[in-house]
């Protein structure tokens, strides 16, 4: 058994756990295998472990790795979007969950091959009002998910966020409760979405207690990433 698939058993344990805690179906929580900075064979062993998601930070960094792998993945950009790196994405990735401005959204939008379909994407929310991660405030969110609902080479999807960390787990789950609060009023505004996107190594426990439909997980599966 590799560190992986070990990892990988820890992990399902833990999910369980929390969703037997918040009544919630585990198959309700997707795992996003969050794979920056590791190399191509850790990917490798978690496609074997049952794995198909991907999340990638770094646009170049990724496009390498998904033109090595011919696999049936899914990949997800998670990163920082930079203005000069939105065609890569838009050409090399089936979901970003990082658009966080209307300037974004339209590049992704024209650049993204006609023949791959629409681009998944959910807006990245800076519920802490701290923008150190970067995200749309709560009072653009409206706007901006209009904005991205009529342009055709995006697929609007859901909200992600990126929460300052704390190990307190009832201040864990203060932002991941705000951005359910805003993925709930897109729905009852009539926006068709199924994505929640929240929780990490170390606050997934809290994000699935408020309603994450997928957590992003490096760490608990691929170890410590190198520095
Ligand atoms: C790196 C990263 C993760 C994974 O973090 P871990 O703590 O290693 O699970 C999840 N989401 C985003 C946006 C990241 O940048």
């Amino acid at each position: 058994m590799t560190h992986i698939t070990k990892n990988l058993e820890d992990l399902k344990r833990r999910i369980a756990a929390a969703c037997r805690s918040a009544g919630r179906n585990e198959n309700q929580v997707s795992i996003l295998a969050v794979s920056k900075l590791h190399p191509i064979e850790f990917i490798g062993e978690a496609v074997a472990a049952g794995l198909t998601r991907f999340g990638e930070n770094y646009a170049q960094e990724a496009a390498e790795k998904i033109d090595q792998l011919d696999a049936e993945l899914e990949w997800h950009f998670i990163g920082r979007v930079q203005s000069n790196k939105t065609r890569l994405i838009a050409e090399k990735f089936d979901w970003v969950q990082t658009v966080a401005s209307e300037k974004i959204a339209r590049r992704l939008s024209n650049q993204r091959p006609e023949e791959l379909g629409p681009l998944n994407v959910c807006v990245q929310v800076d519920t802490d009002g701290n923008s150190a991660h970067g995200g749309a405030s709560t009072a653009e969110l409206h706007s901006l998910c209009g904005t991205i609902q009529s342009l055709p080479g995006l697929k609007l999807r859901g909200l992600m966020n990126i929460p300052l960390p704390t190990a307190n787990q009832t201040a864990q789950r203060e932002p991941f409760r705000q951005l359910k609060q805003e993925y709930d009023q897109l729905l009852d505004l009539g926006y068709e979405l199924d994505t929640l996107s929240m929780g990490m190594t170390n606050d997934l426990e809290a994000a699935i207690i408020e309603g994450s439909t997928m957590i992003r997980i490096g760490t608990a599966i691929f170890g410590p990433r190198p520095v």
